[in-house]
């Protein structure tokens, strides 16, 4: 595999556009017949587009420049010069592509996203453009014009599979590091987590997703209390929540009817993810409840209308039980979607979506 490299600074130069032809007719007895210069080729354009396979910028590691090329010039007989081929880059889904003065110019996020980095000029107009009555022999065309020069960094955000909503102390840091082979700060006070911490979690060798621990949202967070909110982004972008509960504290329904309902607060499309019920702490809970509380749960939630919670899993963070069918189900669900996406990709295929400067 290759070496992880999850930043670049490059530019683009897309191609020029090929020069008009100044071009006559050849005939019998005649020095100059009409114009008959085609026109210059447009120059090619540089393109960003997303494609699942990149996992890295390793591959444009050596190169600072990136050229696409020139529209080839108009020749006699009315011909038109043949337009650059686009130049397409393939880059890692959740590539942000950053101006030089650190605005965001795109944020291409999943398989066949793209960005037209820089534009190709346009090929100049033959001679047969500028024949009037009363100018009928012009010996003059257009020369193209230059492509656009485009600067800018890359950035691979990973977009997390699974994202982790709960209150602080939930056990979210530890279920993570559990998880995968991120180390959170762990510790038994709130806010213990400053920034959303994303891991693989690998089922097999070629069976993974990423999740993403996110800080605890408190009950009045969109309010501005708490650090939760600056990390909404992130969430926005994962395929499925994982609520997670500590069981210990908290009765379930109502604990996650108030997460339900602080996500609702910020207008996200969040609360109607695919989503799964995780019951933390069973360590500390009497075991012959536990069939008991899901069940409750179940009801409650279907006499609430809620379709959206896929699974209820309960889990101790600490002594394990219950992460591997978890790590399962998260895995099972995140694929499903992924191929969803996919089939619904290779649909959208023939119209691409094109997001320009
Ligand atoms: P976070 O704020 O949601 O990230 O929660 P942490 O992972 O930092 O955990 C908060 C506290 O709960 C820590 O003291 C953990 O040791 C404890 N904790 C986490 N998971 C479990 C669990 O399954 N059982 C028990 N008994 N304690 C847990
Ligand atoms: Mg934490």
């Amino acid at each position: 595999m290759d070496p992880f490299l999850d930043e670049i600074t490059l530019t683009f130069t897309a191609g020029h556009g090929g020069k008009g032809a100044v071009s006559f007719r050849r005939e019998a007895n005649m020095p100059k017949g009409g114009p008959d210069g085609g026109n210059g080729g447009k120059g090619a354009d540089v393109v960003l587009r997303c494609d699942r396979r990149e996992t890295t910028f390793y591959q444009l590691r050596s190169k600072k420049m990136l050229t696409a090329p020139d529209g080839n010039s108009g020749t006699g007989g009315m011909k038109d010069g043949k337009s650059g081929e686009d130049l397409i880059i393939a880059v890692p889904e959740g590539t942000v592509v950053y101006n030089e003065d650190g605005t965001v110019a795109a944020d291409l996020i999943r398989e066949g996203d793209q960005f037209v980095a820089a534009r190709g000029g346009k090929g100049g107009k033959g001679n047969v453009f500028y024949a009037t009555s009363r100018n009928q022999t012009p010996d003059y065309a257009q020369h193209g014009l230059p492509g656009e020069v485009f600067s800018c960094k890359l950035v691979i955000k990973l977009i997390a599979d699974v994202g982790l909503v709960g209150f602080p102390n939930a056990g979210k840091s530890t279920l993570i590091s559990h998880l995968t082979k991120a180390h959170p700060k762990i510790a038994p006070y709130p806010f213990t987590t400053l920034t959303p911490h994303l891991g693989v979690c690998y089922i097999s060798a070629d069976a993974s997703f990423i999740i993403a621990d996110i800080p605890g949202i408190l009950e009045g967070a969109h309010t501005g209390v708490g650090l939760g909110i600056q990390f909404l982004k992130h969430i926005e972008r994962t395929r499925i929540l994982a609520y997670i509960i500590d069981l210990y504290e908290n009765d379930p329904f109502p604990n996650y009817m108030t997460l339900v309902k602080e996500l609702e607060a910020y207008k996200t499309n969040l609360t109607t993810k695919p989503s799964v019920i995780v019951l933390n702490k069973i360590d500390v809970v009497d075991r012959e409840m536990i069939p008991m509380i899901i069940e409750d749960l179940k009801e409650k939630l279907a006499a609430a209308g809620i379709d959206t919670v896929k699974d209820i899993l309960p889990i101790s963070g600490v002594t394990s039980e219950g992460l591997a069918q978890m790590a399962q189900v998260f895995y099972r669900l995140t694929d499903e979607l992924k191929r969803a996406e996919s089939e619904k990709q290779a649909a959208a295929d023939k119209v691409p979506p094109t997001f320009t400067m």
